[in-house]
């Protein structure tokens, strides 16, 4: 789904919201309606137009099994930024990415898909503009969400779990080192790194009101085939969660 409002000499208009599901035939209409709801009572606004596409997926989807989650706490946006950003360098980011991801971010008209940029040097990799690069073809394992849903109380939260299913499915990539996300919901200010593993949720990202955000993939430096990443950033089919055989294993060892 892809929601926005007109902006004269801006074909696509103004991002105002978007959403990605993946589901079997019988959950369509329940997605739809789900993403239909979004477009229409988002913070940013009133939409001019309303894209929803549903498309048959022919591959069948990769199950990912999710990364950890560490929550952080900062009560100022120094505070949240300065964790994100060590965070980052622990992960190996250089300084000149790390600023250059930061300055993304800060730009006020929001893109309605992710900047990816080299670990190194910061400069932009792909060539999308003000489009950006926009993951597609995610969502939780019904089970598998449930199940983690257990030991993460905060993932029962819309928002939350369609952040989460889009990290993971990024974090599963070998290509992409790190992400930075915060929202360009005025009034969500909690975001995150993502990196070696681990789903880091950082409070105070940015000042409440602030409608600037975004998502920047840091990408390995050796990396020669950018398109080929994007291809399945946008194609692959991924089911976050464990399959079913493996995951009634591992529910049992738990419940031991
Ligand atoms: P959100 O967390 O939905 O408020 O999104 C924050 C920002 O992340 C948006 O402004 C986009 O730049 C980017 N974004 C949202 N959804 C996606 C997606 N599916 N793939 C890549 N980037 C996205």
């Amino acid at each position: 789904m892809r929601a926005a409002k007109e902006n004269d000499g801006d074909e696509r208009g103004i991002h105002i919201s978007g959403g990605e599901g993946l589901r079997l035939y019988h959950q369509i209409q329940e997605l739809a309606e789900e993403l239909l709801q979004k477009a229409l009572t988002h913070e940013r606004g009133k939409p001019d137009t309303i894209h929803l596409s549903i498309e048959k997926v022919k591959e069948n989807p990769v199950f990912v099994p999710p990364i950890s989650i560490k929550n952080h706490e900062a009560n100022t946006v120094e505070g949240g930024r300065e964790v994100a950003c060590q965070l980052l360098r622990n992960i190996g980011i250089s300084e000149n990415s790390i600023q250059s991801a930061l300055q993304h971010m800060k730009k006020p008209k929001s893109i309605r898909g992710a900047a990816l940029i080299d670990e190194v040097s910061g400069l932009r990799l792909d060539q999308r503009g003000d489009k950006g690069v926009r993951v597609s073809r995610m969502d939780w394992d019904v089970e598998s969400l449930r199940f983690m849903q257990k030991s993460d109380s905060s993932l029962v939260h819309q928002r939350a779990i369609e952040a989460s299913a889009l990290a993971n499915k990024v974090a599963f990539y070998p290509e992409v080192v790190a992400e930075l996300c915060w929202s360009d919901d005025p009034g969500y200010t909690t975001g995150y790194v993502t990196g070696q593993g681990i789903y880091h949720r950082i409070p105070c990202l940015k000042e409440s009101g602030n409608a600037s955000g975004g998502r920047v993939f840091f990408i390995r430096h050796d990396v020669q085939n950018i398109e080929d990443l994007i291809h399945r950033l946008e194609r692959q089919p991924v089911l976050i969660g464990w399959e079913k055989k493996a995951f009634e294993t591992m529910n049992k060892r738990v419940e031991v």
